[in-house]
């Protein structure tokens, strides 16, 4: 495995493979690395024959009260679980070359981006929008995956790839959980005992939606308040939103539907926690229906 950090390395890196006909998969992360980033670059391996994993805490999605400065940046861990899982090559670049002094270019998104984590953090998505189209312009990759746990920003990547014409597929990978159901992520070393137990109401809020659409429930109406009764039971969560949404265009879903997305997110003590679930029809459904 190579560990490189400037875009002249790493494009002569992928240009090579790309010669000798081998396929590349692109696994941008802000590294902290866990099982949910690893689930990224083993369907990366699945699926093309390198790999590229990128570890950059991007200072342009964070609002200057968030936690930029304290966000966990474990590197030699981050790059000894990347060898294991059989990484290629990793992307560590310094800020400058990402963000050359005096850049003035951004790339942003409408629309999709306005509700939900757009509302609550104005300039985030654009921050990512634009630290992607870079990360994707500078490696150049057949194909870039990302995890379901953040379904809004996959969704906002989906529709800038289609709208900028990027030649490159984009995978959305299945949220990873640790055992107590709580969906994995970096800022989860942010929170005591009982903030990860008080967190646990947000997979308990969806596993309630799920049963209930698994049993022919379709109005999101109803779907909402049931989520929401959940959430309700744990003082100590600070709820943001927790909806039924349209998978893709995001908006309030107010009509029964074959697809909905439960977006669900908060605030426990300091941490913000996010999770989701992707309610469609089983293939069982499908044979059963006209
Ligand atoms: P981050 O380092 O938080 O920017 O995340 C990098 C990528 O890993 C994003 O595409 C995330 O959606 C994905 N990811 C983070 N947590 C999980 C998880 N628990 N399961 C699956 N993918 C995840």
């Amino acid at each position: 495995m190579e560990v490189v950090s400037t875009v002249a390395e790493l494009r002569a890196r992928v240009s090579g493979w790309k010669r000798a006909g081998e396929s590349v998969g692109l696994v941008p992360t802000m590294g902290a690395l866990h099982a949910g980033h690893m689930s990224l670059a083993t369907a990366s391996r699945g699926e093309c024959a390198r790999t590229v994993l990128t570890i950059f805490v991007n200072p342009t999605q964070f609002a200057p009260h968030e936690d930029l400065t304290r966000y966990p940046r474990p590197l030699e861990r981050d790059l000894d679980l990347c060898q294991r899982e059989g990484v290629d090559l990793v992307f560590t670049p310094a800020v400058e070359e990402v963000y050359p002094p005096g850049d003035s270019t951004f790339v942003e998104v409408t629309g999709i981006t306005k509700n939900w984590e757009g509302e609550l953090r104005p300039s985030h998505f654009r921050g990512v929008a634009t630290v992607v189209t870079k990360l994707f312009l500078m490696a150049l990759p057949d194909r870039a995956y990302f995890g379901q746990k953040d379904f809004q920003q996959q969704a906002v990547i989906r529709r800038m790839t289609r709208d900028l014409h990027l030649p490159l597929e984009i995978v959305t990978c299945p949220i990873v959980r640790d055992a107590d159901g709580l969906a994995l992520s970096s800022r989860n070393v942010y929170l005591s005992p009982g903030d990860r137990q008080a967190g646990l109401c947000l997979p308990r809020s969806l596993k309630h939606v799920e049963e209930l659409w698994r049993n022919g429930e379709r109005d999101p109406a109803r779907l909402t308040r049931e989520l929401r009764s959940v959430l309700a039971a744990e003082p100590r969560m600070s709820l943001n939103y927790g909806v039924l949404v349209d998978p893709m265009t995001l908006e309030e879903a107010t009509t029964p539907r074959n697809e909905l997305v439960a977006l669900v997110a908060g605030r426990v003590g300091q941490t913000r926690v996010l999770d989701n679930t992707w309610l469609r029809m089983s293939a069982s459904d499908h044979q059963g229906g006209n």
